[in-house]
């Protein structure tokens, strides 16, 4: 298994829409369990293939305290929301920012696992957002577009600003670990 690297808001690829998936091979077996070693490694609680620069609509999610209950979606499709709720969301490809969202309370969603067996839940609380907030990724949307201009906007200048700070420190480090390898 290996940690992939997860896109930074506002890379353009989150902003693209991923395609189902048509075989389960090894390879696609492979991406889900790396995927949910960068989840559990970051850590957080969802994962959408898109974050890790992969248009393929899979996602895993483990909302349990104990880590002990990896949820993978393939493919998966809402097909019934009801109610309404405002939770407090964070995302792993905006490091650093939570704010309010408000959506569905509870949904109904249809996905398969990794193994193609095709399962149905319905899902409440902190396991309902996170569905939606891993489907809307596949979608191409990111919890940000859902706040004021105002605050996304500011939102996506931070994390711009140390985005090309981190590239430019990276930059620095570089001659250094030059010399260091040659000595
Ligand atoms: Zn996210």
């Amino acid at each position: 298994m290996a940690i992939l690297d997860v896109l930074t808001y506002p890379d353009p690829f989150l902003a693209r829409v991923a395609e189902p998936v048509k075989i389960i091979d090894n390879k696609i077996k492979k991406l889900v369990d790396d995927m949910a070693e960068t989840m559990y490694d970051a850590p957080g609680i969802g994962l959408a293939a898109t974050q890790v620069g992969e248009l393929k609509r899979i996602m895993v999610i483990d909302v349990s305290e104990d880590k002990s209950q990896l949820r993978v979606f393939i493919n998966p499709e809402i097909i019934k929301k009801e109610g309404a709720a405002v939770n407090e969301e964070g995302c792993l490809s905006v490091p650093g920012f939570y704010d309010k969202v408000e959506r569905a309370e509870t949904v109904m969603v249809t996905a398969l696992d990794r193994d193609g067996q095709r399962f149905t839940i319905n899902a409440s609380g902190m396991l309902a957002v996170c569905i939606q907030h891993e489907i809307d990724h596949l979608d191409g949307r990111v919890f940000v577009e859902y706040l004021s201009p105002l605050k996304s906007n500011r939102i996506k200048n931070k994390l711009v600003k140390r985005q090309r700070e981190l590239e430019r420190e990276a930059e620095l480090a570089q001659p250094r670990q030059r010399i260091a390898a040659r000595a």
